[in-house]
């Protein structure tokens, strides 16, 4: 999509131009008038799914504005009150309604038909969301927020005294990266000690919420949550079973590199024990790569990176930068971390990160970018929910573009020897990634077909899966710390079984990667159509488009797992 396009505004037709979405007052008429205004043709009823898509756009983007205000300056009590007045006041009473719209819909979807070839997941998804909802799971959704948000305070409550200072955990993990072994080995216990502290808490709340969830899914007719999750995060392509094949490829094909990459640290360090805290310092002592100086040196070079992926992607990040649709730098009162979020009704995404200088910074920025190109990609759809697809094929426009941006890395690194290190770092961590999302998947496949299970067997099954997976690294002298090492893994509390995603998602990157050392140029065409089409269309065929094969299992698992031996220069025969 060319610069002038990105220009294009999308005048609202049905919610008032002066409308205020922070006022439930004003909010509250517009679904009525979703819900009664009469609609008797088929057009009407494209129109009416247009209007709604409005609504839903409009009261995204006040939400996300008031967030993204928010996280620019967390000290301003101002920007906080207003983002938490929407999601207490508006959002959580527009939420029944959205589901009685959704009824309509499928009510005045029987008399009109729509065609099938554009409609097909919209329908696909709209009936999912109306068969799964039951009146009797309103308190147990309830209850569930309330114990996720009692994780989140607790999580968000650690922090640790280390050397006369006060840190976060995550402003800890920067010490893991000292080449100076007894300070690593400090910051990390001091860390799991403060964890341990909250063992038993954090015990009772994941059997109070595993629990809860059990009941939601009886409730609605499943036998076993797994069951439900599936049909609820509407995982229409693949099944429990197919999860399960990608445990066994993992633990076939990664977990013999893995444990040669850390054979191989572990003779590097010069030590005979692989201890937990020896994982992210650079092997050979070298101080931390330091790709940028500043933020405007990050967008300089990372917008030169783009340009060389494509030219139009170069012109949408120039874009970006002078609409002031970034915000990168990390300065005091900015939230922590990154994200892409979009405004979804000007339809432009919008970047945030606390760059300082580090690989990481231009890792983050990449993927980020590749979320705001998907964002830019299928702007002109005009349904919203085609405008985002799921998450097995957002994270490939993401990590797809740290992959095609691999060969530009001279621009950040023009020394080969920090390039090749960038590099290795980049696929040592995809390994390490395949084998975490195993170990904390079949984690939760175990938890939840057997939820009266008592806490030692969920020990014993995390040792199971962390044993399988986590090869080399000994953990002897700290027993319980592996015991609770599941407790940093804020997904199984807040997001439950959702993390395999990233796994399918990295698989198909992956071979994006391979594909673009084939014909670079046409790997990126594919990805860019791929993109285009945003979530129209159902999973597979999204990744049919990038020209990657969908799939978990063996097929996928081994040739990629083999790629990436080559590339970290491990021959297969030498890794078993
Ligand atoms: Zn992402």
């Amino acid at each position: 999509m060319s610069p002038e396009h990105l220009l294009t505004t999308y005048v609202r037709r049905f919610v008032p131009a002066e409308a205020d979405l922070g006022s439930w007052e004003q909010v509250e008429p517009l679904f009525h008038a979703l819900l009664h205004r009469p609609v008797e043709s088929p057009e009407a009823l494209e129109e009416w799914l247009r209007d709604s898509s409005e609504l839903a756009a409009a009261l995204s983007e006040e939400r996300t504005r008031r967030y993204v205000a928010m996280t620019l300056q967390t000290d301003d009590p101002d920007r906080e009150r207003a983002y938490l007045q929407f999601v207490r006041e508006v959002q959580p009473r527009a939420e029944p309604l959205w589901f009685q719209v959704r009824r309509r819909y499928l009510e005045l979807r029987a008399r009109f038909p729509l065609p099938q070839s554009r409609y097909f997941v919209l329908d696909r998804d709209t009936e999912n969301a109306v068969s799964l909802f039951r009146e009797e799971n309103v308190p147990l959704w309830i209850e569930e927020d309330e114990l996720e948000q009692r994780f989140q305070k607790v999580a968000g409550a650690w922090t640790v005294r280390f050397r006369g200072h006060e840190y976060t955990v995550p402003q800890m993990t920067r010490f893991l990266e000292e080449p100076d072994r007894a300070t690593r080995q400090e910051a990390w216990e001091a860390v799991v000690r403060r964890r341990l502290l909250d063992r038993e808490v954090l015990d009772e709340l994941y059997d109070a919420l595993v629990g809860v969830r059990h009941r939601i899914a009886q409730n609605a007719g499943f036998s076993d949550y797994r069951a439900y999750a599936f049909r609820a995060l509407g995982r229409w392509d693949y099944t429990p079973e197919d999860c399960l094949a990608f445990h066994a490829a993992v633990e076939r094909h990664v977990v013999p590199l893995l444990r040669a990459l850390y054979e191989d640290r572990r003779a590097r360090l010069g030590t005979d024990r692989l201890r937990p805290w020896d994982l992210d310092v650079d092997p050979d002592g070298r101080p931390p790569l330091r790709p940028f100086a500043s933020a405007s040196e990050l967008v300089e070079r990372a917008g030169r990176v783009f340009e060389r992926v494509h030219p139009e992607l170069g012109a949408q990040f120039r874009f970006l930068t002078e609409r002031g649709l970034l915000d990168l730098e990390s300065r005091k009162g900015k939230a922590p971390g990154g994200y892409q979020a979009t405004f979804d009704e000007r339809r432009w995404p919008f970047i945030f990160m606390n760059a300082v200088g580090v690989a990481a910074d231009v890792r983050t920025l990449v993927h980020e970018a590749g979320h705001a190109f998907h964002a830019l990609a299928c702007r002109e759809e005009p349904l919203l929910s085609y405008r985002h697809a799921p998450t097995e094929f957002s994270e490939v426009a993401s990590m797809g573009m740290e992959v095609l941006s691999l060969p530009h890395l001279d621009l950040f690194y023009p020394d080969p020897e920090d390039r090749e290190r960038a590099r290795r770092e980049f696929f040592e961590g995809a390994v390490r990634l395949l084998a975490w999302i195993a170990t904390i998947d079949l984690f939760q496949h175990r938890v939840y077909t057997r939820p009266q299970h008592t806490r030692e067997e969920r020990t014993n099954w995390w040792l199971e899966a962390h044993r399988r997976f986590q090869p080399v690294v000994d953990w002897s002298g700290y027993e319980e710390a592996e015991a609770c090492l599941w407790h940093r893994q804020l997904h199984l509390f807040t997001h439950p079984f959702y993390y395999i995603e990233y796994g399918i998602a990295q698989l198909g990157a992956l071979q994006l990667w391979l594909r673009s050392m084939q014909d670079y140029e046409d790997a990126v065409a594919r990805y860019r159509a791929a993109l285009s089409l945003g979530g129209s269309r159902p999973l597979r065929e999204l990744f049919d488009a990038a020209g990657v094969t969908f799939g978990l299992g063996e097929e996928v698992v081994a040739p990629v797992a083999r790629a990436l031996a080559e590339s970290l220069g491990r021959s297969p025969h030498l890794s078993h």
